[in-house]
């Protein structure tokens, strides 16, 4: 759930974060508020642990797109914290300090409006794909002939067979389709934003090359904005529009890079060199901050 901001000066004026690296506030007034605003943001938790502090970003409103914002850095910088500060889990949320604006409201918990994709695979085990992709609509109250069409209608769009599939329970599924099965129960209710946390990071190279295909055709009809936590670089810049590089101790964007869209399936673009090129340098920048904080710096 989102509240309106406030009408204080920060909530008026959103789209100014306080220090480089992270993006400026676009030149012309947007015509919706941008999807996702961080001013200044710090989480200390009540042990007194500060996960992440100070990071600043602006997520503009692209009508029409789905767009991907890749976030990459070392375990425990924050990532995960950031993504449950959007999506108003607790303890993360609220903000020690600084700013949560979504679509240029303040956060005050979970809504509708934002889904969420984990690691370990989190369908109800008692149920059925099909079930499991409705539970949603059922939530809302939507009627069992509505649910059961528009269920067989994501099973098919996450690359899952109907007449094989639908019927199945999580434990008759491969870890891949069980991503698939989570995917298409958060697509289903038509977020706004998408927040995934390493949704991919348990399944083999092949079968993650497979997800990430259809993850870029789904983008091509959905329109909502996904944040992609993971550890792979390859990953980050093949699915991402941007890339939000962190550091840890306490967590900070460290660069944030433009990268071009995926033109190509995964495998065959993963292996050009232009591709190959952006994964070095930002391996490059991981490795240079790795053997900083080793050195002590
Ligand atoms: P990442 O997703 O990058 O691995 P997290 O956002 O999960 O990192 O965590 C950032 C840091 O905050 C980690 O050091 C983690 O141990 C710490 N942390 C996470 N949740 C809590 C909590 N509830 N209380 C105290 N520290 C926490």
């Amino acid at each position: 759930m989102t509240e309106p901001a406030p009408s204080d000066a920060a909530a008026a004026k959103p789209a100014s974060p306080a220090a480089p690296p992270t993006s400026a506030a676009p030149s012309a007034p947007a015509v919706a508020p941008p999807v996702v605003v961080f001013d200044r943001v710090t989480k200390t938790f009540d042990n007194g642990f500060t996960a992440i502090k100070d990071v600043s970003f602006v997520v503009d409103d692209m009508p029409g797109k789905m767009e991907f914002v890749s976030i990459l850095g070392p375990s425990g910088c924050g990532k995960s914290t950031v993504l449950r500060l959007i999506a108003g889990l607790t303890p993360h949320h609220p903000a020690s300090s600084g700013i949560v604006l979504i679509g240029g409201r303040n956060v005050v918990g979970p809504g509708a409006d934002r889904g969420m994709v984990f690691q370990d695979y989190s369908s109800f085990d008692n149920r059925t794909v099909e079930d499991n992709i409705s539970f949603g609509l059922e939530c809302r109250g939507v009627s069992a002939d509505e649910r059961r069409t528009r269920a067989r209608e994501w099973i098919g769009k996450v690359g899952l067979n109907v007449d094989r599939d639908a019927a199945k329970y999580p434990h008759q599924l491969s870890g891949g389709m069980r991503q698939r099965v989570a995917i298409a129960r958060s697509l289903i209710l038509g977020p706004r934003i998408i927040l995934m946390d390493e949704p991919f990071g348990a399944l083999d190279p092949a079968t993650r090359l497979r997800m990430q295909d259809m993850l870029v055709s789904l983008s091509r009809e959905a329109q909502a904005t996904v944040f992609f936590v993971t550890h792979s670089i390859e990953e980050a810049v093949y699915l991402g529009d941007r890339v939000y590089v962190f550091s840890a101790h306490p967590g900070t964007i460290l660069k944030e890079m433009r990268v071009p869209g995926p033109t190509f399936p995964a495998k065959e673009m993963q292996r050009k060199p232009e591709f190959m090129e952006i994964v070095y340098e930002i391996r490059d920048l991981v490795e240079s901050l790795e053997s900083s904080n080793r050195a002590g710096d």
